[in-house]
């Protein structure tokens, strides 16, 4: 039977007591009822419900990487010396260890609270920068994998085609990333058949300003727009000082205020971190209902900056979280660092709270939600009619969780569980996906992921 019932369930208007949910045979909401009686023979969910969280920037590979990077190279170590050990690595791998890192990476998601992924994908061709015989190689390994794992996927592939502002050439090590807007605008057509077939969104994602000119971005833009002109769109912007001094000393304008005068950004867009904006750029990017796309872990583990949250949401700004380079894998954690780098940064406590809803994690969990469904191109807007049934559960039997009510127990679970996680269950698309906090094919995607890692560390 295609329902569960849940004493405490976290919905769009807050928690509600005796919820009764069903959903149809694609895993849709069909009903959602507070107040209801338990039907005999339906579930009911060990602890509180909430929607599925929704990470919204995901580079597989880089998980790959995680804990390889942590230590000086260089007086000033930066992003951009990181980047560097992250292009060496990307130019290794093969298509069976991005599926095998993706797999891994995915199911570790799914038991950390993320019930979907948008994959941010840049890394097209083979190691010697030609494309692959079929030229959506890689795509097609990231999505066997989101397909193997259970997890919703927004695959987002990357047009990457210059080295800097004002057109400067790819170097060597940005070949695999290489394409021309007719190649991508191909490659779009070539998988939009396969990501209908397996419910994935497919959308586009112009890396960065530095990595596209001008006259590409409004020619990618309006090919798009044909293929289908509600697609996601995602960019990396603002996020490194340099970058804002760069565009600048190309253009005259920082890179959020070049772009909202350059392109049309609407609530389709997705700006990936805008770390570095002035006032007006909070003002104007919050105004277009683009989602600010945070990655708090990322950003902190970079060295990145901190985003000015208070600023965006007086705008009405929308926001979600992704996990990026993959330095930790947990929804609840990306919401701690965003709520604490805001405390550090205002000398406060409890500021991602809105006006009807006081509790942080509360209302952080429903914000990131809201932001997450809309940069997703998915219909993953939480406990709703209409909506995905994508449920995390938490564990009322956890210590840290037990003898709670709901709005603490998920307090608890994003400011006080540490490095545990306590999560009961999680289900997509209205499947049971991990059961008493395990994905049924947890070990098989470790082993996976370990072994695609030492292979790209000895080969
Ligand atoms: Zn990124």
């Amino acid at each position: 039977m295609n329902a569960l019932f849940a004493a405490n369930a976290l919905l769009p208007e807050g928690w509600a007591k005796d919820v009764l949910m069903g959903w149809d045979t694609q895993g849709r909401l069909t009903q959602v009822q507070a107040g209801a009686a338990r039907p005999e023979g339906v579930a009911q969910a060990a602890g509180p419900l909430l929607p599925g969280l929704p990470n919204l920037h995901s580079h597989a590979f880089q998980r790959g990487m995680a804990g390889l990077t942590e230590y000086r190279a260089e007086a000033e170590d930066s992003f951009w010396s990181w980047r560097e050990l992250m292009y060496r690595f990307a130019l290794r791998l093969t298509p069976a260890q991005l599926e095998g890192i993706a797999f891994g990476l995915y199911v570790e998601m799914l038991e950390a609270g993320f019930t979907s992924v948008c994959e941010f994908h840049y890394v097209h061709h083979d190691t010697d920068g030609r494309p692959y015989a079929d030229d959506a190689e890689l795509a097609r390994a990231l999505m066997r994998a989101a397909q193997r794992a259970g997890i919703g996927l927004t695959l987002l592939p990357v047009l990457y085609q210059t080295s800097g502002f004002g057109g400067t050439a790819p170097s060597p090590g940005q070949r695999r990333f290489i394409r021309r807007t007719d190649s991508m605008l191909r490659l779009l057509d070539t998988l939009r058949p396969d990501c209908d077939a397996q419910g994935a969104r497919l959308g586009l994602a112009p890396h960065s300003l530095r990595a596209v000119p001008p006259e590409a971005l409004r020619e990618v833009l309006e090919g798009l727009r044909a293929q289908d002109a509600t697609a996601p769109i995602h960019i990396h912007i603002a996020e490194q000082v340099k970058e804002v001094a760069d565009c600048i000393a190309w253009s005259g304008q920082r890179p959020v205020a070049w772009l909202l005068d350059h392109a049309p950004v609407d609530a389709r867009w997705c700006l990936v971190h805008a770390t570095h904006m002035d006032a007006d750029e909070y003002r104007r990017a919050a105004a277009t209902g683009a989602v600010a796309g945070l990655c708090p872990t990322t950003e902190a583990n970079l060295g990145d900056g901190i985003f000015d949250l208070p600023q965006w949401t007086s705008g009405r700004g929308t926001w979600g979280v992704g996990s990026d380079s993959h330095a930790c894998v947990d929804a609840a954690e990306e919401l701690q660092m965003l709520e604490y780098g805001q405390r550090l940064l205002r000398r406060q406590r409890n500021v991602a709270t809105t006006a009807a809803q006081p509790q942080v994690a509360t209302a952080m969990w429903g914000e990131a939600v809201h932001g997450g469904a809309q940069a997703s191109g998915r219909a993953l807007a939480g406990l709703a009619p209409g909506q995905q049934a994508d449920f995390v559960v938490l564990d009322p039997a956890h210590p840290v969780l037990a003898g709670l009510d709901a709005p603490a127990m998920l307090s608890a679970h994003v400011f006080a569980a540490g490095r545990q996680r306590p999560i009961d269950s999680v289900w997509v698309a209205g499947r049971l996906r991990v059961q008493g906090g395990r994905h049924a094919q947890q070990a098989q995607a470790a082993a996976g992921f370990v072994q695609a890692r030492r292979q790209l560390l000895t080969d």
